[in-house]
């Protein structure tokens, strides 16, 4: 055999420089849908008038076929094929183009276009799924008033929605079949179509917007669940009020629709007037969702809703602009959820994040600026960096013009860009000149990628003290050379005497290396910098533990808090792991850890939401992060080791907090859930500690469980201890949940997850459960990410994680590629990983790029990530 024919066709990079106006516009399509699980059949009638000089028209599409293409009414013989997309030869400036395709929903298992999931059809467009269904100029800066008439079984479909307002709704044609029409007046991209049509029910209330239009809003499930749709209801309505107060911002149409769908490749997709969301982000009650899963339910149900805004009425005039939707919008729920809950926490899970998601991107073989330069698939760019360090970057902007001025600007830019596909730098001049601020250097963000690492010294002489900072940013594929970025930071000098400081102030390093001088202080003071998380960077302070002791205890902005106590555990792990400490070195710095959890547990005057947050150790990944080569069997022993240290000399703290918080009574306010927070945080210390204790305080936690915050996190606990509770506990839980996917999740997940020695093996056993499925991805994740995200099980030093992970990325291409392509990254890391280990991971990787038929979007990922 010639190996030639394993080699997949030469893929084709799009570049961002290569933007063209498209040739023909539609401003108006008529979608005529005759629906079927096995077949629907799609009339397509496309208004299409010509933008330039070109006579063909190109229609993307992506497997289907024209049943037949009319000009004008009459047949036509001037189309043919390009590869996948239709061209047909027009004569003249307008014309009506009409083109018939036949899909078949129930084969769709990429879950892109219309497809079906438990008897339901229900479609996804973005990026490019709407080539999917007919044949159209698939890109966002296209716009297109839409009409569509639906048909279909009363039994199967009693319910037809689609985007925008019903202005009809019938019998027939023929016995059992109903009809509907929904027209949406606002023009939009082909991305933001959707339709749905299924057996389903509607937990329905109404908004009046601030001008007093008042907007039916549905919120439509399976019969059984209307209950657990209460919360997200809550969130859309604080939502719609919060865009009018925050941002001036007013919903536009006289219905806003949420479907939940349990088969969803993402979170959720803002179709005009029509959300589609994946379950788990509607699906809330005590009993199935943890407090985390309530805040990703109000956060997503925000992003979404926002995106009518941020996303809708202003779209990318290309793909390569997602940051400009994604990362304001990003940005947007950030801030909503910011004044929802605690500021302090949401920022601090914000940044956790970011860290644990977007910076091993950036240092990684897939780096990319927010504003990528080229791609292959799309799909591949919905990232951590377009998404989170996008939002970042609009947040330092923010920053540094204060609220008032930055909402001037973001008026400006809704303003001036209403109706359009705008692109990254149209949003930052609209930020310029609404704001009043120079942004030119500061354009360096939507360029380089990377994360910039800054350097800082505090010295004192004199009543002076002198801040120095240096900045650069680490050479990133295809960028070797950087130039320094603007780089605001919120600092404060504290008195070390009187635990306080003068005020905090904002500097900017806009240079390589700057100094800044701040006169008046007669001792020393404590440097507390990049207060709030004021920039996307790393920060090498030369600082002092005592000074870190110092911060953790007194530093008036929590997120500064935060870091400081994380900044000291950071440098005992890495010196750990360095191999150079003595006895009594490794003891002193332990101690001085322990004492400052001993303050954190102890500390009256901190809400439990904020103690939880204190008492969660840095994470695997970042710490991993900070060296050049990772040995995450290593790195996972220093960190158990400490862990093991803390629950011990903490035993009796941690009991009377565990104690104290179990006498909280269930609810959603901020101390219940803070109680809960910090049960769990104790938990998972004492079994590190003190593991018979633990399992015994588990098992009971989860005997008591009156919710699911509770009982599971006392499951995980129990799932990382070699004990007879965790199997008769993970038993009683799959059979009180029995029947329920989205805690089925769950269970699955946490096992995957879990700290204990044979976790790779329960992975595989769990791998042939009879609740396991590759169709699902939400099942595909919370078996195979949770494992692939664990190093535990992840980098078990024969190389069986990566093998298995390989194997799943090579079963699951052919069916769910989008899905098949996100497992690639953690393997993309072998650079970073000690020798041995970054042997095996790599031969994985050449592996699946030699895999024959392998998707696009697979095939980009594992090949730039071998390099
Ligand atoms: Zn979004």
């Amino acid at each position: 055999m010639d190996a030639s024919l394993n080699t997949p066709p030469a893929p084709t990079v799009i570049q961002r420089a290569d933007y063209q106006p498209p040739a023909w516009l539609v401003p108006e399509v008529t979608l005529a849908f005759d629906l079927g699980t096995e077949q629907t059949k799609v009339v397509a009638a496309l208004k299409v008038q010509r933008n330039g000089q070109s006579q063909t028209l190109r229609l993307n599409g992506d497997g289907i076929t024209p049943e037949a293409v009319l000009v004008d009414g009459q047949p036509t013989n001037d189309w043919r094929m390009d590869g996948a997309d239709l061209l047909v030869e027009l004569p003249g400036d307008a014309h009506e183009v009409s083109i018939t395709t036949a899909i078949n929903p129930a084969a769709n298992t990429q879950l892109m276009g219309l497809y079906a999931s438990n008897g339901m059809l229900c479609t996804q467009c973005e990026a490019e799924g709407f080539r999917r269904i007919t044949f159209f100029p698939d890109r966002p800066d296209v716009l297109s008033v839409y009409t569509v008439h639906m048909q279909g079984s009363k039994d199967l479909f009693p319910v037809l929605l689609s985007n925008g307002n019903c202005t009809q709704q019938g019998e027939g044609p023929g016995e059992g079949v109903h009809n509907a029409t929904w027209h949406d007046p606002w023009p939009k991209p082909s991305y933001l179509f959707a339709l749905v049509a299924g057996d389903l029910v509607a937990n329905q209330d109404t908004f009046t917007t601030m001008s007093g239009r008042k907007v039916d809003l549905g919120i439509w499930v399976r019969e059984g669940d209307q209950d657990r749709t209460h919360h997200a209801m809550q969130a859309l309505k604080d939502s719609m009020e919060w865009d009018e107060e925050t941002f001036g911002r007013e919903y536009d149409l006289d219905l806003f629709n949420i479907v939940a769908v349990s088969d969803f490749n993402m979170g959720a997709m803002e179709n005009k007037g029509l959300n589609v969301f994946n379950t788990r982000y509607i699906l809330a009650d005590a009993e199935t969702a943890t407090d985390l899963d309530y805040d990703g339910i109000e956060g997503v149900v925000a992003h979404e809703y926002f995106h009518n805004w941020s996303g809708n009425r202003i779209t990318c005039r290309d793909w390569f602009q997602l940051s400009l939707k994604e990362g304001f919008t990003v940005l947007r729920d950030q801030l909503f959820s910011q004044d929802m809950g605690s500021a302090a926490v949401k920022r601090i899970e914000d940044v956790r994040v970011l860290r644990a998601a977007q910076f091993p991107e950036d240092s990684g073989p897939l780096a990319h600026p927010i504003r990528p330069d080229s791609y292959q698939e799309i799909s591949n760019f919905y990232t951590a960096t377009v998404y989170n360090k996008g939002a970042e970057v609009i947040r330092m902007m923010r920053t540094l013009v204060g609220p008032e001025r930055f909402r001037a600007g973001t008026d400006l830019y809704f303003d001036r860009h209403d109706g359009e596909a705008a692109t990254c730098e149209d949003f930052v001049k609209a930020i310029e000149d609404g704001a009043g601020i120079d942004l030119g250097q500061f354009r360096l963000w939507y360029s380089q990628a990377g994360t910039p690492r800054v350097t800082a010294r505090l010295d004192h002489a004199d009543g002076v003290a002198t801040l120095t900072l240096a900045q650069s940013v680490p050479p990133t594929p295809g960028q070797g050379e950087k130039q320094p970025m603007v780089i605001p930071l919120r600092i404060a000098l504290f008195d070390p005497a009187s635990g306080t400081h003068q005020g905090e102030q904002l500097i900017v390093l806009d240079r390589a290396e700057m100094q800044f001088a701040f006169p008046g202080f007669a001792r020393r003071p404590v440097l507390s910098l990049g207060r709030g998380f004021s920039a996307p960077v790393a920060i090498d302070a030369e600082i002092s533990d005592e000074d870190l002791v110092f911060l953790a205890a007194h530093d008036d902005d929590p997120f500064a808090r935060y870091e400081a106590l994380q900044q000291l555990i950071v440098k005992h792990l890495l010196a750990v792991l360095d191999g150079a400490l003595t006895d009594a070195a490794l003891e002193a710095g332990r101690g001085a850890i322990a004492a400052a959890f001993a303050a954190v547990v102890g500390d009256r005057a901190l809400d439990d939401l904020m103690r939880g947050e204190l008492m969660i150790l840095p994470g695997e990944g970042y710490l991993a992060d900070q060296l050049l080569v990772a040995d995450p069997g290593a790195i996972r022993k220093a960190r158990e080791g400490l862990k093991a240290y803390l629950g011990r000399s903490l035993e009796a703290g941690l009991l009377a907090l565990h104690d104290r918080a179990s006498a909280v009574p269930y609810a959603l306010s901020a101390e219940a859930r803070g109680a809960r927070k910090v049960k769990t945080q104790a938990l998972a210390l004492l079994a590190a500690g003190v593991p018979q204790r633990a399992a015994d305080l588990a098992a009971a936690q989860f005997d008591a469980a009156d919710n699911m915050t509770d009982r599971q996190g006392a499951l995980m606990v129990l799932a990382g201890l070699e004990t007879p509770l965790r199997q008769e506990k993970l038993a009683a839980f799959l059979a009180r949940h029995a029947g329920d996917p989205l805690v089925i999740d769950k269970w699955f997940s946490l096992q995957a997850g879990s700290l204990h020695p044979q976790a790779l093996d329960h992975v595989k056993a769990l791998a042939g459960h009879p609740d396991f499925t590759m169709t699902n991805p939400n099942r595909v994740r919370a078996l195979y990410m949770a494992a692939a995200v664990n190093p535990g099980v992840f980098h078990v030093a024969s190389g069986e994680g990566y093998r298995m992970i390989g194997e799943l990325v090579r079963a699951l291409d052919p069916i769910n590629p989008q899905t098949a392509a996100r497992f690639i990254a953690p393997l993309g890391r072998w650079r970073r990983i000690e020798p041995l280990r970054a042997a095996l991971m790599k031969a994985e990787l050449e592996r699946i790029v030699a895999q024959p038929g392998l998707s696009k979007d697979t095939f980009e990922q594992a090949s730039k990530s071998l390099g």
